[in-house]
């Protein structure tokens, strides 16, 4: 059975791309009838960061992507946090020390650092120097006896080339062994190093296939090694190109948003983000976009991640974002709107009857053209405050014309009159002012926008007077006076 794990470092709030590839894992996992595995790897005490794994959790539930095992749900292989499982690790590193197959090197800091100067100054190869791979049984016994401290390294091969096979780039990939130093296993303090740690773990838990971003296969000859001296069978392995911007250079925050946590406050849907990052490395081998979370997985495969750089365009994400609120029911699209208007105080936490009715009136005039949920707030603030601000330009093209005065007392005058708040009503209304003024449509129809919301665009302004409301309309024309300089 296929079992494939996300393995995060708590390190930070994730990365988007780094959501992608527990998006792509958890596709595979499900699309195989497999089971998707979630491990925390937190060995590196000086890169953790509090709240990190909290926020990688909130986006895989925010995503709906369950996990089978993991924090939270336990499982057979429990612990799922690499921190809980040290002693795994050390028990693994002497194992290898007492077969010969890695050994303890007691080189202090300084000694390294001054290693490594030479090596810059004579620009050879960087890399631990192997000093202590040439030391005595002995010598080791009475080093460590004595009580300094000592690290584990890896005994890598002098020579030779070590490969594997990469299920995405579909090619054996090869690296030299004398490229790759003795790494350390386990560092002083007994924590193990990334390398140690991911591969114990992913043969204790039988992981069947790994998939991870492209940045880790230079890892490969230092796993395959391992694998090979602890006489274990390794994963499939398959690494996932990274991301890239626009401009063909890794994505990061240059580009735009790329921090997931950010994504989903700025109001994303999690539909969107399901179908943009599926699209981001894998294609369903037409040139279709939108696609739902059903379709994605009948079709998910490894052989159709492709083996180069997936470009992430943020306006994409924001059309197809926008795809799916017009997809929203009203129930649905208020649920997802509303929050936001509470949350900037433009509407109260608790919203009696008359003030939903009226929020359900006005904010669907939005739904069309909303790419993004954190844009409602501008978008419809006007009808629910008075606008406080009016577009500067739109004010000093329209508010010095010699009609204004007579156009602002004309419809004051007949929306007063009027009855029916319809939108039909209303245009008819603004309609036959523009023919008694004998203005172009615009003179009237813009200007008149600027004085109800204080904005130069917005919804069909007929639309827009009739949630308004004769009571808002009258007194935002009235107020509008004050504008007019001729
Ligand atoms: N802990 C590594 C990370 O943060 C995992 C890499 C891997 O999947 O092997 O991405």
């Amino acid at each position: 059975m296929v079992r494939v794990r996300y393995a995060p470092s708590p390190t930070g709030s994730p990365h988007v791309g780094n959501i992608r590839t527990a998006l792509f894992n958890w596709l595979f996992a499900r699309a195989q009838g497999g089971k998707f595995i979630v491990r925390i790897e937190d060995t590196d005490r000086n890169r953790f960061v509090p709240g990190s794994e909290e926020d990688i959790l909130l986006a895989l539930r925010w995503l709906e992507l369950d996990w089978d095992e993991g924090p939270e749900v336990g499982g057979p292989y429990s612990p799922y946090k690499q921190s809980e499982r040290a002693e795994l690790y050390r028990e693994t590193a002497h194992r290898l020390v007492d077969e010969g197959k890695a050994y303890k090197c007691f080189c202090a800091s300084e000694r390294l650092a001054e290693m490594r100067k030479e090596q810059e100054a004579a620009k050879t190869a960087i890399g631990y120097d192997r000093r202590c791979r040439r030391m005595s049984k002995e010598e080791a016994a009475a080093r460590e006896a004595n009580g300094e401290a000592y690290v584990i390294r890896f005994a890598m091969p002098l020579e030779g080339v070590t490969s594997y096979y990469d299920l995405v780039h579909k090619k054996e990939v090869e690296f030299k062994n004398v490229l790759t130093d003795d790494f350390v296993m386990l560092k002083s303090d007994g924590f193990p190093t990334y390398h140690l740690a991911n591969i114990v773990d992913d043969h204790l838990m039988e992981i069947t296939h790994v998939m991870r971003a492209d940045e880790w296969m230079s890892s490969m000859p230092r796993h395959v090694q391992l694998y090979r001296a602890l006489g274990w069978e390794p994963p499939k392995f398959a690494h996932l190109p990274l991301l890239m911007g626009p401009d063909g250079q890794k994505l990061s925050k240059r580009h735009g948003t790329v921090q997931f946590t950010e994504f989903i406050g700025e109001g994303y849907l999690p539909d969107a983000m399901f179908n943009f990052l599926a699209l981001c490395g894998w294609s369903p081998g037409d040139d279709r976009e939108i696609m739902s979370r059903e379709e994605i997985l009948s079709l998910f495969s490894l052989d159709r991640i492709l083996d180069r750089p997936a470009v992430f365009h943020h306006d994409k994400l924001k059309w197809m974002n926008g795809h799916y609120i017009r997809e929203m029911s009203l129930e649905q699209y208020m649920a997802a709107t509303l929050p936001y208007l509470q949350k900037e105080g433009v509407l109260p936490a608790e919203l009696n009857a008359e003030t939903r009715a009226y929020a359900e009136r006005v904010l669907p005039l939005e739904q069309e053209k909303l790419r993004l949920l954190g844009e409602i707030t501008e978008l419809t603030r006007f009808f629910f405050e008075e606008p406080k601000s009016f577009d500067e330009k739109a004010v000093a093209k329209w508010f010095g014309e010699t009609h204004i005065s007579q156009m602002l007392d004309a419809l004051i005058q007949r929306f007063n009159a009027l009855e029916n708040f319809t939108p039909e009503e209303t245009e008819r209304v603004i309609r036959e002012v523009i023919a008694w003024l004998g203005v172009p449509n615009g003179h009237v129809i813009h200007p008149t926008r600027v004085a109800l919301s204080g904005r130069a665009t917005g919804p069909s302004l007929f639309d827009m007077i009739a949630a308004l409301g004769k009571e808002r309309v009258v007194r935002r024309l009235e107020k509008a006076k004050q504008m007019v300089r001729v």
